[in-house]
C-alpha cells in the first residue's frame, strides 16, 4: 500500500489516496469510461482524503445513478468516482490513475489491468477486445 497525490489539471480539487497498483487496476467497456479513457484502481473509504476542493467538485450520475462520477467543474477532469457495493466492501472510490501527480511510469507499467464488459453489465468479465481501452 502505498499514499499517492492526485489532483485535476487545473488543480483547483488535490486529494491523497492510499492504493496497492500491484493488487490490480481495471479497465472498462462502459459509455463513461470509454468516453473518459477512465483508467481505475479501488481505494476504501478511508482510503481517500480530499485535501481541497470539495466545492469544486461536480457529480455526474446516469444509468441506476449508483456511481457518482466527480469531476473539476473548471477544468473538466473526472478525479474518481464514488460507489457502495458490499462485493468491495462497503463505500469505495474509483480513483483515475491519470489523475495521480507521483505515481511513476515504472508502476503503472508494472500495474496488472482486468478489463470489465460494463457496456453489457458484465463486470466480471472481460470484452472480446481490449486493445482499443
Ligand atoms: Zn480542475
Amino acid at each position: 500500500m502505498k499514499t499517492y497525490r492526485g489532483s485535476c489539471h487545473c488543480g483547483a480539487v488535490q486529494f491523497e489516496c492510499d492504493l496497492d497498483l500491484a493488487e490490480g487496476t481495471s479497465k472498462c467497456d462502459c459509455s463513461a469510461c470509454t468516453k473518459g479513457r477512465f483508467w481505475k484502481a479501488i481505494a476504501k473509504a478511508d482510503g481517500l482524503r480530499l485535501r481541497r476542493g470539495e466545492d469544486a467538485l461536480t457529480d455526474y450520475r446516469f444509468g441506476s445513478g449508483t456511481i457518482h462520477h466527480l469531476f473539476c467543474r473548471t477544468c473538466g477532469v473526472k478525479v474518481f468516482g464514488r460507489g457502495h457495493m458490499e462485493a468491495l466492501g462497503g463505500t469505495f472510490f474509483a480513483i483515475n490513475l491519470a489523475c495521480l501527480d507521483d505515481v511513476t511510469p515504472a508502476e503503472l507499467l508494472q500495474a496488472p489491468i482486468a478489463y470489465q464488459d460494463g457496456r453489457n453489465n458484465n463486470w466480471s468479465s472481460p470484452p472480446a477486445e481490449t486493445r482499443h481501452l
